[in-house]
């Protein structure tokens, strides 16, 4: 996200929370991959034509053969960049003074404030509640809220919410995308970049301090410092 964007959304934040109310506006499951595709695809054309060094206005692009594995990780990638600019570094994912009367459960769960839950003070009243295609591995909780939730919505809206979840242990295998969870410490992250020359990911993730359901994006961690805090870490794909 880029400084202004930020800064915008910020000053914004009243409507931030009205906006989710008109949940036709969010890019949800079922509808974001289109949009995404072709507004994608033109700027790839704008960068392979930029690096041809042709004037493109009237070329059309030569097709390329991808694997749909790959393909699925280019989509992921803009993915994220739309889900950044909704879930919005800083905000908190609950509905604090929204009136859910009438919303469907997606709905709440898409929503976004500019007020933090103070689970101390207000318990888990206004944290969001997402059930999705993590669940089923997380049998352990009989609702998906704060970080879990979090990182099970984003991983239903990159991904899609029939994509297969598989567990796996190596961090070398991780891609962007992909649910961290930490056992022991009980929190989830998505990863939305990785440095494989410093082993840094960087996450998306909401509630890390256990208390207000803040969404960050940006936080880097080093495969060092995932290990040291956690001793059972799990990794979650939905690439096929
Ligand atoms: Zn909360």
């Amino acid at each position: 996200m880029t400084v202004s964007a930020l800064s915008a959304s910020t000053e914004n934040k009243s409507d931030t929370v009205s906006a989710v109310s008109d949940v036709s506006a969010v890019d949800t499951a079922t509808t974001p991959e289109s949009a995404a595709f072709e507004s994608s695809a033109a700027s790839d054309n704008q960068e392979a034509d930029s690096v041809a060094g042709r004037n493109t206005t009237s070329m059309p692009r030569t097709p390329t053969l991808q694997t749909t594995d790959a393909l699925t990780e280019i989509r992921v990638e803009r993915q994220l960049k739309r889900l950044s600019d909704y879930f919005t570094d800083g905000s908190y994912w609950n509905h604090y003074d929204i009136d859910t009367t009438g919303m469907s459960d997606l709905e709440i769960a898409t929503c976004v404030t500019d007020t933090p839950c103070a689970h101390s003070v207000n318990g888990y009243t206004y944290c969001n509640v997402y059930n999705g295609a993590m669940a089923t591995v997380f049998p352990q909780y009989d609702y998906d809220t704060q970080c879990l939730g979090y990182a099970s919505l984003i991983s239903d809206l990159l991904f899609g919410t029939d994509a297969p979840v598989t567990e796996f242990y190596d961090f070398d295998s991780l891609r962007i995308g992909d649910h961290i969870r930490l056992v022991n410490n009980e929190h989830s992250m998505i990863v939305t970049d990785i440095d494989w020359d410093t082993d840094t990911i960087t996450v998306t993730e909401a509630n890390a301090d256990y208390e207000n359901c803040a969404i960050s994006w940006g936080r880097t961690i080093t495969r060092d410092e995932l290990y040291s805090m956690e001793s059972d870490v799990r990794f979650y794909t939905r690439y096929s």
